[in-house]
């Protein structure tokens, strides 16, 4: 995957409140083209290995169980400096700190239930588009 991509996923706190078309929304709206996408539900495995990175934290079997809860929409999106320009879309992972006009600061409902993931590098990028779908899926 070349670095103007970054991966995201509506995570199922949006879903169950009807966000996926607002957020899609405002992802295009801000140059964002989709080149991967589909709804989906995580496993227990999909999510343990997903967020492997966070398996010390005091928070991981809440994450993994709001996680697989219910369906996901998991996208690929490409933009000249998409990493970046996406975390700021998106905003702090707290929304109670993130800036006005952000996805979280309009959708998440908590620091946990936050609406949206976005991937926090290039590498990282890669190995989730990757983790989420083939190339014959990437568009
Ligand atoms: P992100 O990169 O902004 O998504 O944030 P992190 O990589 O730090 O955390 C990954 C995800 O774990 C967040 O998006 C939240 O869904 C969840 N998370 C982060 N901090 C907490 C916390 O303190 N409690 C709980 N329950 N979940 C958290
Ligand atoms: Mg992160």
């Amino acid at each position: 995957m070349s670095t103007n991509r970054t991966f995201t996923m509506i995570k199922p706190d949006a879903v169950e409140n009807g966000h996926i078309g607002a957020i899609l929304e405002k992802i295009t709206a801000s140059g964002f083209k989709i080149v991967a996408m589909k709804y989906t539900q995580l496993s227990l495995r999909d999510a343990q290995e997903f967020y492997g990175i966070h398996r010390e934290r005091p928070f991981f079997g809440e994450l993994v169980e709001f996680m697989t809860r219910g369906p996901i929409v998991a996208a690929i999106l490409e933009k000249e400096n998409a990493v970046e320009d996406f975390r700021a879309l998106i905003g702090a992972t707290n929304p109670a700190e993130a800036a006005e006009g952000t996805i979280r600061k309009l959708f998440a409902t908590d620091i946990a239930e936050n609406a949206v993931h976005g991937s926090d590098s290039d590498e990282n990028a890669a190995i989730e588009g990757a983790f989420h779908f083939s190339g014959r899926e990437i568009y």
